[in-house]
């Protein structure tokens, strides 16, 4: 039953992990949120701006640690050594290197938030499912995860910022730390009887 339990947390971890990679607009981190209840998942969310805001990667590059800013109105000769193209698009390093995440507290919802508005939206329940997130949630989500009265949280990757997952503990949530390793994969790789 353990067992069970734990490999259905690893199959909704790496759902989470996917839909996180391939579909999050935002240029800094790629975050998602599955809700899974009774064994099905009943909501996805990812981290980003509303639908038809203009995307945190249409304004936001990272490459290499680094975070770039389109700037339009910014003149030519400050192209230099300093600056990217990418899809025909010039990008500036930015001066502030903290800027992307000032931006993103303005305009972009977290993928819990995202996954709990699309239930709301539908007047569908999140009591009793679990939370299956690539990172850690941070404080305001936690709060928005307690209010729904959710059962359990599992996550792949620790968050560095806030103290969220002792809010939830303290609410009577199981928050889980199960990573992701390179190992799983190997393990599926030399284990599978093909
Ligand atoms: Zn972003
Ligand atoms: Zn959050």
């Amino acid at each position: 039953m353990m067992k069970k339990q734990h490999q259905w947390d690893t199959t909704w971890l790496l759902f989470a992990r996917m839909m996180a990679d391939r579909h999050s607009k935002c240029a800094s981190k790629s975050v998602a949120c599955v809700i899974v209840k009774d064994e099905k998942p009943i909501s996805i969310g990812i981290n980003g701006t509303p639908s038809q805001h203009v995307n945190c990667n249409e304004i936001y590059l990272k490459q290499d640690n680094i975070l770039y800013k389109a700037e339009a109105e910014r003149q030519q000769e400050k192209a230099d050594a300093l600056s990217i193209v990418h899809n025909g698009q010039v990008f500036y390093r930015c001066d502030n290197q903290e800027e992307h995440h000032e931006w993103s507290k303005m305009n972009e919802i977290h993928a819990e938030i995202n996954a709990l508005g699309k239930l709301a939206a539908d007047s569908t329940s999140a009591r009793h499912a679990t939370a299956y997130v690539t990172h850690s949630p941070c404080h305001a989500c936690s709060l928005a995860l307690i209010a729904s009265k959710i059962d359990r949280v599992v996550y792949s990757t620790g968050y560095e910022y806030g103290d969220g997952l002792t809010l939830m503990r303290q609410s009577e949530i199981e928050v889980l730390h199960r990573p992701l390793t390179e190992e799983y994969f190997l393990e599926r790789i030399f284990d599978k009887d093909l």
